[in-house]
């Protein structure tokens, strides 16, 4: 059981509510209690003892013989000083040390350029020049384009053109597919302005944010823990002379940098020598921003609100009919797909942190008895990367696991989801060997929280969250009962009833109307709504001293209440149901980001036939292609040009997007233009009878009759037919385009 899941059971024990520790099922084997005081002290003082498995081991030793060579060069170097200052030293022994200082010197310029060129392939030069041809790329075929950029445009904020919209559009349709349609959730739509009491309730007024460090001088703001991730990494990248110890250091606080406290991140700061990145000015010590857009509703602007910054919010506050919709019945889930908002402090690396994006999120609501899931056996075989909080902390990679015997994630739903969001992004065309699932640290976790794990995707910036999974318990549920007053709970039924020892509260109506009027309706609620422990020492208050002070949140201040105006006791009574606050899991997608990975990841050059010019192509499934399919008449003539509107025709029949392409281009540069959309299948036509289809990365082509290749097209984008399958069935056509 997680120590975090006790502590809100403990607070939010209610009346007659009787919530046990949730009895696991049999795979999941107690997750380890990870707490900070556990996490070994050589980790977390990082001192020089520390291992450097994180380290490539090549890397290791090339920074080991630098640190020897450069302490031999000091000692000749000294040898060569004191000989020139020895009266008594022959010139040929001086020049003899003089030589054996430059070999050594050369010798470590050879260490340098060797560990220069590890240090780049682990990640230097050759990634910035994947990214920025792939960035050009994207801008320039209109896949996405900084929003406002006549005016100079806005950072964190994009517009996504024709084909980027496709491949949203595609993510999205396939998401409902995979979840919502597969598993029958209930999908809702909500409003993204929301009121300010709906986001003190969850917590983010007063929570929702990130620590940010000014520039003394200019007042320039930075995320404090991004100059210190940029930090370590300019470091291990640049700075040559550095020791093993000092780099396995640096490197063990980018493994932990999100577990850091304030006090820990403006420590390291200092420590560091850190300075505005800018100015070079020194800087405050960390404090937290809140990252919510805030405006107002109405025009009276007395009625706050945010812009939502999550679409989550809106789905608790429907539990209630949600509930009912689905027949009183758990576990369900209900899905939604919005815009979210976050004033990110300093927005950078493109769609990855933007400040408006779009959230596709999922609560499933389970039974904190029973989190079991009837379909974990489809996904228990699964086996990828996972990555466990003991692995992290003791400086380990990754390791590949099957789901099913993973024993540290917490209950079999969160396992569930976990394999179906592996099974969702590698279907898009997400790198299964660049995807893992990262469990949160302890400090990283909400406190409510009883496991989290994100699926991280690696591209060009590192490893980079793109799915949150997290088991949030029934926190959100009970503050929004809390403030709203309405209970937002389910009920399971007993075969036989029970009796149970219960605290009743019973509100004297008569005399709290005659104290508070108006108000009276919500004292009686909050009095009811008081826990077992609120309750009893309510009724203690009450007997000693007669009144109590009793707060009322939706008042907004407290009341005194006398004795005449509540009862409490404790009866034995029978129970025909239980009645309980069901406990959420919750898989959130960044969309914008697993679209930005999936980019990456689908990204190549090749040389074109000529070999004069590198071609970009986009390796899109047919499930996320923009375009399915182009169309193109060899040459300019009447009759072929009729052919290719006939295909037009029957592709746009069969629901097939594609595109005709008349213009007297050769055809090589034609499939290189749609190879740069990633578009998956060319048509050529080159008879009036039958005609080419080309595969984008394998450049074969097979002939297929006019009258048939519209539902060809359609079974290899539908992924009824492979394109192996439909090479097989219908006659290669061999010539590829000369320009090709
Ligand atoms: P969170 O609620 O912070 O766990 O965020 C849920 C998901 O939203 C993350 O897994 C990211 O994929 C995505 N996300 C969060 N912040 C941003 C941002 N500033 N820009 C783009 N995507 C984001």
């Amino acid at each position: 059981m997680h120590r975090q899941l006790i502590l809100v059971q403990k607070v939010y024990t209610r009346v007659g509510l009787v919530l046990q520790t949730p009895p696991q099922k049999p795979f999941l084997k107690p997750i380890s209690l990870f707490s900070k005081s556990l996490i070994p002290s050589s980790f977390r003082i990082f001192t020089t003892n520390l291992r450097s498995p994180l380290m490539d081991p090549q890397e290791t030793s090339l920074r080991q013989a630098l640190a020897g060579k450069q302490a031999a060069i000091d000692a000749q170097a000294n040898a060569v000083r004191e000989l020139k200052a020895s009266k008594a030293a022959e010139k040929a022994a001086i020049d003899a040390a003089v030589e054996a200082l430059k070999g050594l010197k050369m010798e470590k310029s050879s260490i340098e350029e060797e560990l220069q060129s590890i240090v780049k392939s682990n990640g230097g030069d050759s990634k910035e020049t994947f990214r920025q041809n792939l960035i050009n790329t994207l801008e320039r075929k209109l896949f996405y384009v900084p929003s406002f950029k006549i005016y100079g445009g806005v950072a964190g904020l994009y517009d996504y053109g024709p084909p980027g919209c496709a491949v949203k559009q595609n993510v999205l349709t396939y998401w409902r597919q995979h979840f919502v349609m597969q598993e029958n959730m209930l999908e809702v739509d909500c409003p993204c302005v929301t009121p300010e009491v709906v986001l003190k309730a969850s917590g983010h007024v007063e929570k929702f944010t990130d620590l940010m460090v000014k520039d003394e001088k200019t007042g320039a703001c930075y995320r404090a823990d991004h100059l210190l991730k940029d930090f370590c990494k300019e470091k291990l990248e640049k700075d040559l002379s550095l020791s093993a110890e000092k780099a396995a250091e640096f490197k063990q606080v980018l493994a932990l940098l999100d577990d850091f406290s304030s006090e820990e991140l403006g420590a390291k700061i200092k420590e560091y020598g850190i300075t505005a990145p800018d100015t070079k000015n020194p800087l405050s010590d960390p404090y937290p921003f809140n990252l919510m857009f805030q405006t107002s509703i109405g025009p009276s602007g007395l009625s706050s609100g945010f812009m939502r910054p999550e679409t989550a919010q809106g789905i608790f506050v429907n539990f209630k009919d949600l509930y009912y919709y689905n027949g009183n019945k758990l576990p369900f889930a209900a899905a939604q797909i919005g815009q979210a908002f976050r004033n990110e402090i300093s927005p950078r690396q493109g769609l990855l942190r933007v400040r408006e994006f779009t959230l596709a999120e999922i609560e499933h609501f389970v039974d904190p008895q029973d989190k079991s899931h009837r379909k974990f056996r489809e996904v228990a075989d699964l086996e990828f990367f996972m990555f466990p909080r003991e692995l992290q902390v003791s400086g380990e990679s990754a390791k590949k696991m099957v789901i099913g015997d993973a024993g540290t994630v917490n209950n079999e739903t969160l396992g569930y989801f976990i394999g179906r969001v592996y099974l969702f992004l590698t279907s898009l065309g997400i790198d299964k060997e660049r995807l893992r699932f990262r469990q949160h640290l302890a400090n990283e976790m909400a406190h409510y929280a009883a496991d989290c794990w994100d699926a991280e995707i690696e591209c060009s910036y590192g490893w980079i969250e793109c799915v949150g999974i997290a088991d949030r318990s029934a926190y959100d549920l009970r503050a929004h009962t809390d403030k709203s007053g309405v209970s937002l709970v389910a009920h399971e039924k007993y075969a036989e009833p029970k009796e149970v020892e219960k605290v009743v509260i019973t509100p004297v109506k008569k005399e709290l109307g005659l104290a508070f009027k108006g108000n009276q309706k919500m004292v009686v609620e909050a009095l009811e709504a008081m826990d077992e422990k609120e309750a009893m020492d309510m009724k203690a208050n009450l007997e000693s001293k007669g009144e109590v002070e009793f707060n009322v949140c939706t008042l907004g201040k407290s009341v005194t209440l006398n004795d005449k105006m509540v009862t409490i006791k404790k009866e034995k009574k029978k129970e025909h149901q239980r009645v309980f606050t069901p406990s959420v899991i919750e898989p959130s997608f960044g969309i914008g980001r697993i679209i930005y990975c999936l980019y990456e990841h689908s990204f190549y050059t090749r040389p074109s036939k000529a070999g004069d010019e590198q071609q970009n192509v986009f390796r899109f499934p047919p499930l996320v292609a923009p375009i399915k399919c182009t169309v193109f008449p060899l040459v300019q003539n009447q009759q072929y040009e009729e052919v290719a509107e006939q295909i037009a025709k029957s592709l746009a029949g069969a629901g097939i997007s594609h595109k005709i392409d008349t213009t007297g281009t050769s055809i090589g540069k034609r499939y290189a233009r749609t190879d740069e959309l990633g578009v998956p299948f060319a048509i050529t036509v080159d008879s009036t009878s039958s005609v080419t289809i080309r595969e984008r990365d394998n450049k074969q082509q097979i002939r297929v009759n006019v009258d048939e290749v519209a539902s060809v097209i359609k079974e290899v984008t539908d992924g009824q037919s492979t394109w192996a399958d439909v090479q097989w069935r219908y006659p290669a056509h061999s010539s590829i385009s000369a320009d090709e």
